[in-house]
């Protein structure tokens, strides 16, 4: 593989009036003082001087480590005044190998590894590399170690290391700074030997303390001494210009970057895991606050589901509309004027009539079945209800009002609107909302509209005043048998057999309550079970005492619609019961309750599942489009204020964790920082080497940089399992505290997000010393100690 060069009087280098100061202070250092020199193309020059004349200095500017500050160096032919980095860094790489005193092996490296190193930085493919590296070991003698670490050799193998290492690229040019200087001298005689047999193919300078093997092995021999050249024992004088100089670019892979950190890494491991394991401290936080979080808002969400799928979104006749509410800001404003305006209140201005319209009712039928299982519609209708006590008719209510404080007017006594008593029945005529909500404890589930239930709480406790509005005399705290009530007959009167007419025109309700019992009109509604709420997290939809279908009261309207006291009402502004003159409100009020108003009082439409209730609304909020502010219908949803509120709470506490776990994260940045600046003044060496073989500043960057981006990504994995094996205790501390399974679960997505946001930090934090260590001064960085 060494091509044979031929011997001729070539200069391959020449230094013409090169000068280098160093500036300390006031002093200035002339280390290379006009210093003109040629070089052959083969010869093995030996440069003698005491220490501190600027031999070094001559062959960092030789080896392009360094640069000259005028003057200039010729490559063949070729003036360098005009290189760029890149330049540099092919000439290094394609031509020029280096040797120094203290060898500089990568320690973190295996020998062949180290010998392939230049090879590595240019790209030269892995097979011919390696052959490479095999000949270039073999040719230092090296056959039989070549599969060791440098650690494992002698300081003459380590210096045989480098030697190989500078030839493998067989390069022109090969520099060697005191190469025996810490050999002894029967080692050093076998590396004058390997130098000298090197020196056959190519030009080598050597700088050496030791005349006596310069003048042994030496071709030529150049004393310094402050900064110049004293005497050359074969001076060379060429004036020739040469051509077919050329080079190639060197460029390190990002892989080569990756492993050439990983390498290093895996020599700290201590170290390695310490730091992995404080930069991954933020991340773990952040993941244990996500899980946390995640958790909670699915238990919320779940137990509000529970609780809050038996909310139904309400339309009333009148209701109050929320974007009124909002905008009541000029209130505050003090006001300049010296008048009075008279105003609405702001509720009576956010209240809104909806106009439930047939078409309204039909559009809400046409509601998907997969969204709304139930739509209750109950009407203000009033219901003349009778029960036999004592063998006695007498008048009751459905109603939850305590009888002995209400005014008892005596036609008002029918009216038992409590919304709440009503529970909806799908609209395929099942009963799945009780059933899915309600447990019986007694009797059965209604099947009928004439079917009725009572509600009981919790602890099994019944509103008394339900029972006394029913007719059955009970003393607080007295108890029942189920099957005392159960069974319970009511019977439901329509008006026309329970008010007769009076010559004066006006309208009586009859005292003959039990021919009104067994009227053909007359139903007869039954107690048909008790029920109570199934759900722990949930107080039910329905209030304590009488429930009724929202059926039953669309058929006490189909039976007093056309009632006589309906139609005489209709044409009477004066109520025909009382006489008494009535505004307009109130005489809607009567003939609402009389049943001559078909509008819905109330509309309640329950959500099939509690996701489902987004659908509910956006087919609801889809009517009022386009509609003008009177004609639109507003609805309350009490369930969405709810859970908007619960949201926003776990909201605000995860935000204030996570910005304290964030904290712990920027402060691990600003560790890797440290730790890779670290790294780089301990790398510095190596740096040197990096650089004499060839490496671009870039190359140098990314060797840093793959080594945070390893550590940062180690953190981040190491992080997010430690997170993940900390879910465990944590969901059992909690389940034993709240009694809630499974809270923390760390979702992957987050966890992705979260490695790569500590391979982000960690890289930006360790980017501004991993530049540092690219604009290190070769030289300066190979002269270190
Ligand atoms: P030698 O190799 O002959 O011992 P050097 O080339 O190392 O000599 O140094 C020549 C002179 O330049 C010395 O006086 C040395 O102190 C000085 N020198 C070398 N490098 C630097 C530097 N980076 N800054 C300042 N002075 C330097």
């Amino acid at each position: 593989m060494f091509k044979k060069r031929l011997k001729g009087d070539l200069a391959v280098l020449k230094l013409s009036h090169i000068n280098k100061y160093y500036h300390v202070g006031e002093t200035v250092t002339k280390a290379q003082n006009d210093v003109s020199v040629d070089f052959r193309q083969q010869e093995f020059v030996a440069i003698l001087g005491p220490s501190g004349s600027g031999k070094t200095t001559m062959l960092n500017i030789i080896g392009g480590l360094d640069r000259y500050d005028s003057g200039d160096l010729l490559i063949k032919g070729k003036s360098t005044k005009n290189f760029k980095d890149s330049d540099w860094d092919a000439y290094r790489n394609n031509s020029v190998g280096f040797i120094f005193q203290s060898y500089n092996l990568i320690s973190h490296l295996s020998i062949m590894e180290n010998v392939e190193m230049g090879m590595t930085l240019s790209g030269v493919p892995a097979v011919q590399k390696r052959k490479q590296a095999t000949d270039a070991l073999i040719r230092v003698g090296l056959k039989d170690q070549m599969h060791k670490q440098p650690s494992q050799l002698s300081g003459g193998q380590m210096q045989r290391v480098a030697i190989a290492r500078a030839i493998a690229n067989d390069p022109e040019i090969l520099l060697a700074d005191e190469p025996t200087g810490a050999l002894d001298s029967e080692t050093s005689l076998e590396i004058m030997e390997l130098i000298r047999d090197l020196s056959k193919d190519r030009l080598v300078i050597m700088v050496t303390h030791n005349p006596d093997l310069a003048h042994q092995y030496a071709d030529r021999i150049i004393e310094f001494a402050d900064g110049q050249i004293q005497y050359d024992s074969n001076p060379f004088e060429e004036d020739s210009d040469q051509t077919g100089f050329s080079l190639n670019n060197t460029k390190m892979s990002y892989w080569t970057a990756l492993k050439l950190s990983f390498t290093n890494i895996r020599t700290k491991k201590g170290r390695t895991f310490l730091t992995v394991f404080a930069s991954s401290i933020g991340i773990i936080g952040i993941a244990v606050v996500l899980a946390l979080s995640n958790g909670f808002q699915k238990q919320v969400n779940q137990t509000q589901s529970n609780t809050l799928s038996t909310m139904p979104v309400t339309i009333s006749q009148v209701s109050t509309d929320p974007s009124a509410m909002a905008n009541n800001s000029s209130k505050d404003k003090a006001s300049k004027s010296n008048q009075v305006k008279a105003e609405k209140s702001d509720q009576e201005k956010a209240q809104h009539t909806n106009k439930i319209t047939n078409k309204y009712l039909d559009y809400l039928n046409k509601m998907p079945k997969k969204d709304a299982k139930n739509i209750a519609v109950s009407y203000g209708t009033g219901m003349n209800l009778l029960r036999q006590v004592n063998g006695k008719y007498k008048p009751v209510t459905f109603s939850n009002t305590n009888p002995d404080t209400a005014s008892s007017g005596s036609m008002m006594s029918g009216s038992s609107n409590t919304t709440s008593s009503v529970y909806p029945v799908d609209r395929n005529g099942k009963q799945t909302f009780l059933k899915s909500y309600y447990k019986v404890l007694a009797g059965n589930y209604p099947t009928k509209a004439t079917d009725i239930v009572l509600v009981v709480n919790k602890d099994n406790s019944l509103n008394i005043n339900a029972l006394k509005n029913l007719g059955i005399s009970v003393k607080e705290g007295q108890k029942f048998n189920y099957n005392d009530l159960v069974g319970t007959k009511v019977k439901m009167v329509a008006n026309d057999d329970y008010y007769t007419k009076l010559p004066t025109g006006n309208f009586v309700s009859g005292t003959d309550y039990s021919s009104m019992a067994t009227k053909a009109a007359t139903k007869t509604l039954t107690v048909k079970g008790i029920i109570r709420v199934k759900s722990s997290d949930s107080d039910g939809i329905l209030a304590s005492g009488v429930a009724y279908s929202a059926n039953l009261t669309k058929e006490a309207l189909n039976v007093n619609q056309n009632s006589a006291i309906v139609t005489a009402q209709k044409n009477s502004n004066n109520n025909v019961i009382t006489g008494q003159n009535m505004d307009k409100a109130a005489r809607s009020n009567v003939l609402t309750t009389l049943g001559g108003t078909s509008t819905p009082t109330n509309i309640q439409i329950y959500p099939t599942r509690f996701k489902q209730k987004d659908s509910v609304l956006s087919y609801l909020d889809k009517y009022n489009q386009g509609k003008s502010k009177a004609d639109k219908v507003v609805y309350t949803d009490l369930a969405s204020t709810i859970s908007k509120m619960t949201g926003g709470i776990m909201d605000a506490i995860t935000y204030v964790l996570i910005a304290f776990a964030g904290i712990s994260l920027v402060t691990s940045m600003i560790m890797i920082a440290i730790i890779t600046y670290t790294s780089v003044l301990e790398r510095t060496k190596e740096i040197g080497v990096l650089k004499a073989l060839g490496a671009r500043k870039k190359d140098i960057t990314r060797v840093f940089d793959a080594e945070t981006f390893i550590l940062g990504f180690g953190a981040g994995i190491f992080g997010i399992f430690v997170a993940w094996v900390l879910t465990f205790p944590i969901n059992a501390i909690l389940e034993n505290v709240t009694g809630l399974a499974g809270v923390a679960v760390l979702n992957p997505m987050q966890a992705v997000i979260l490695v790569i946001i500590s391979t982000v930090l960690t890289l930006l934090g360790g980017h501004i010393p991993a530049r540092m260590a690219a604009k290190k001064d070769a030289a300066i960085a190979l002269r270190a100690e």
